[in-house]
């Protein structure tokens, strides 16, 4: 099972035999070296299992058993074998292997139809709400040379015109204006599309598309405040003035963009409907820098996802907002945008329920899952498909209550089901974090101040072996103690 749900493998653990937490091939040659002894054993499936124990970075959910206080809270995830680690910490690369240049082409027209290559991998910036800039620490970059030869090399193999660099926050690629400089001249020399998408809020990100504009250039340009009022912005921790977004928005229609996306998220921690509504204040703004420069051909998009907190995140031990106040803030959004030609769209509240429930979901979660297919529940992602009634059944039958995932304030003690899952970053880091994001304290980019969330000493050897400007987390000397 790959991805971000590993962090909370719970409500699939009882139906998968293990897991794989982090990155890298040497985890999976580790896999298939200890497969292929078994096999040559022919013993049984639980020796297999047990032998899987002695990889670091594998999780067996059987070796381990869950025990809940009366309330249904979490009291102790009991290892049932010694050899079971208390805790299993993911696996990280000290260097980023070369990219995969070698992608499967498929024969019909597909939504990402483009070679992808990622430039580096995590972030330093500490959003609050952001799963991925939590799990994916510390900070590696690859370098230019490499990323060059990479894409040259994925051209030959697929044929592919288009070229995707992505990480999580390409502006803070420490090398981001050489290696634009180095791609477009590739660009125009071979009549390449480059897109750089998760760019920053500021003028330069203008000049760094404005290099990579192509023939084919998108008419339009997408930036994420994710919220409207500095208040705000203080609590997730991602402080963008709106005076910069409108500096960068009139950047964006002068160099001949029209249209804009911005992605808003309601629903954050402490959220009031004047938060909400200064969303529609600031769309509004934007909107009237584009009509002053370039009249009517300005048009600007709202995308607006609830918040839905995340394990492992600052804000696991907050209640998401219930689907009557999301709503009320839908309708609060949709009557202050009235009349702006402002288009928006945003997720379905009860689509978020659901995404809720898994994210922060126990083993016993795996009953519920299992009922609403029963009940005939698939592609649930598709708006189409999904159907809420099944998964209230789903709950009933297991007789457990949605809302205890959703609408529950968490203690600050509380044990969660992926506390045995560790990305590295402690706990304790996680609550400072949380009491930090109340008092609406900022913390900025860890690589200019560490804030020790607990990447350095779980990787402090892997650190020394790979010294270097290319990992963005301070150096570890040799002599260094833990
Ligand atoms: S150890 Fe320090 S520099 Fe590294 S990711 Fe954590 S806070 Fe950032």
């Amino acid at each position: 099972a790959g991805g971000h749900a590993t962090f909370n493998p719970e409500p699939m653990a009882p139906f998968i035999d293990a897991f794989v937490i982090g990155e890298g091939e040497d985890v999976i040659h580790e896999i298939l070296d200890t497969f292929r002894d078994w096999k040559a054993q022919s013993v049984s499936r639980d020796d297999l299992l047990h032998a899987l124990l002695n990889i670091p970075g594998v999780y067996i959910p059987r070796f381990y058993r869950p025990h809940y206080h009366p309330d249904g809270t979490l009291r102790l995830m009991e290892r049932l074998t010694e050899a079971a680690p208390p805790v299993i910490h993911k696996r990280i690369l000290g260097r980023l292997p070369p990219p995969p240049t070698r992608p499967i082409v498929p024969s019909i027209d597909v939504v990402h139809n483009r070679i992808a290559i990622e430039i580096m991998r995590g972030c330093t910036r500490g959003c609050r709400f952001c799963h991925a800039g939590m799990v994916t620490r510390p900070v590696r970059e690859r370098s230019v040379e490499e990323i060059l030869s990479a894409i040259q090399e994925a051209l030959k193999n697929t044929g592919y015109e288009e070229v995707a660099l992505l990480s999580l926050s390409s502006s803070d690629y420490s090398q981001i204006t050489h290696l634009v400089e180095r791609v477009s001249h590739e660009a125009t020399r071979q009549h390449l599309v480059i897109s750089l998408p998760s760019l920053r809020i500021e003028t330069v990100s203008v000049e760094l598309m404005e290099r990579l504009k192509g023939k084919r250039q998108s008419s339009s340009f997408t930036l994420a405040p994710e919220a409207a009022t500095d208040r705000m912005r203080a609590v997730i921790n991602k402080p963008i003035e709106t005076g910069q977004l409108l500096e960068t928005a009139r950047a964006i229609f002068q160099h001949g963009w029209s249209k804009i996306k911005l992605y808003f998220m309601i629903g954050h921690p402490t959220e009031t409907i004047e938060d909400v509504r200064a969303i529609a204040e600031v769309s509004r703004q934007v909107l009237a820098e584009g009509r002053r420069l370039i009249g009517h051909r300005a048009s600007l998009h709202l995308g607006v996802s609830t918040f839905v907190p995340k394990p492992h995140t600052p804000f696991q031990w907050l209640p998401c907002d219930t689907p009557e106040q999301i709503q009320n803030k839908q309708r609060a959004l949709l009557d202050a945008l009235r009349g702006s030609g402002i288009k928006i769209n945003w997720t379905d509240p009860r689509e978020t329920l659901l995404e809720a429930w898994l994210s922060r979901g126990d083993r016993r979660l795996a009953e519920v899952i299992y009922n609403a297919w029963t009940l005939g529940a698939k592609f649930d992602a598709w708006h189409d498909h999904f159907d809420y009634e099944k998964w209230m059944t789903a709950f009933q039958m297991a007789n457990l209550d949605p809302a205890f995932y959703t609408h529950r304030q968490r203690s600050l003690d509380e044990v969660f089901p992926w506390d045995h899952i560790s990305p590295g970053v402690r706990k304790a880091y996680l609550q400072q974090e949380y009491l930090n994001s109340l008092q609406g304290i900022l913390r900025l980019d860890c690589r200019r101040q560490c804030y020790a969330c607990g990447i350095l000493p779980t990787y402090k050897e892997l650190r020394r072996k790979y010294p270097g400007p290319h990992w963005k987390c301070p150096e570890v000397p040799v002599h260094a103690r833990a």
